[in-house]
């Protein structure tokens, strides 16, 4: 390989110098010492422009494998003076955000794509994937990447879903909005107490129809957040009352069901008819959400 082509291969190869490279063929791993050539750089407190160098030093960067070799980056930066006397920084370290970020230990392309896998896999299956591909990374490591992802910009929606779901299964749970419009969740409260919900649909104003179960305490978080806003019941929640509701009109008639099966069994014994049980069909499976009725509570 050319060394113009190495460098080519370098992040951020316009601001970094190849030095050299060792390559370990015994362990499968390059080791490749590149220099910043910045001479002009910014106070990351003040941004006063600066060329007064106070010493370099090396960072140990973790990066993309090469092939199948495991690939280091040993990075030669420098510090530098801040000349503004106003400013409470006298000594920083040169920023080179298309490579690595402050005290980063892994490049930064190498972080983009530990969070794609993250996403695909989560933590224990993304670890294992990274494992058999001659990346690092536990499943922490995946899940630290990931929280690192800033959130999407969202509108307010004009039709808001509302339930809680589960951090930790009976322990712990918090609320999920979710856009009915465009079936997108859009966030997710750290409880499920009345005075969150009211807080943050009065940081959001604009809902026209909230969607919710039949608890009283989204109810009053509602009347308090968005009293404007129609609430309804949505249909999942319609149909698990339902559910719940029929289980025990039919288990407090347990003994007259039994009776009546028992008659029919004897009748057809007799007459020699064969009772035919029809089969349950899936068209009252509900799935996702969907309003379907106002609440007059
Ligand atoms: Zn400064």
């Amino acid at each position: 390989m050319t060394t113009q082509f190495c460098q080519c291969l370098l992040p951020g190869f316009n601001l970094l110098r190849l030095e050299h490279e060792e390559i370990d063929t015994e362990n499968y791993h390059i080791t490749v010492n590149v220099s910043s050539t910045q001479t002009l750089v910014q106070c990351p407190l003040c941004a006063y422009p600066t060329t007064r160098i106070h010493s370099r030093y090396e960072r140990t960067l973790l990066d993309l494998p090469c092939v199948n070799y495991s690939l280091t980056l040993v990075m030669q930066v420098c510090k530098f003076f801040c000349d503004n006397a106003d400013c409470i920084r006298r000594v920083f370290t040169e920023r080179i955000p298309e490579v690595t970020t402050p005290w980063g230990r892994k490049t930064r392309r190498l972080g983009q794509k530990l969070q794609i896998i993250g996403l695909a896999l989560g933590g224990a299956a993304g670890a294992h994937l990274c494992h058999q591909i001659g990346i690092v990374a536990c499943g922490s490591t995946l899940l630290n990447h990931l929280k690192k992802i800033s959130l999407p910009e969202f509108a307010v929606p004009k039709i808001l879903g509302v339930d809680d779901f589960a951090f930790c299964k009976g322990q712990r749970y918090g609320t999920i909005l979710v856009d009915l419009e465009r079936n997108q969740p859009i966030a997710l409260l750290a409880d499920r107490k009345a005075e969150t919900l009211t807080d943050w649909l009065m940081q959001h104003p604009g809902v026209e129809i909230l969607s919710r179960d039949r608890s009283k305490t989204y109810k009053s978080a509602m009347d308090k957040g968005a009293p404007a806003a129609i609430q309804v019941a949505d249909r999942f929640h319609l149909v698990q009352n339902l559910e719940e509701t029929l289980e025990k009109v039919f288990s407090s008639y347990g003994n007259e069901l039994k009776a009546v099966e028992q008659q029919q069994r004897q009748t057809s014994a007799s007459t020699g008819m064969v009772v035919v049980t029809p089969k349950p069909t899936t068209t009252g499976v509900v799935k996702g959400w969907g309003s379907v009725c106002v609440l007059e509570e």
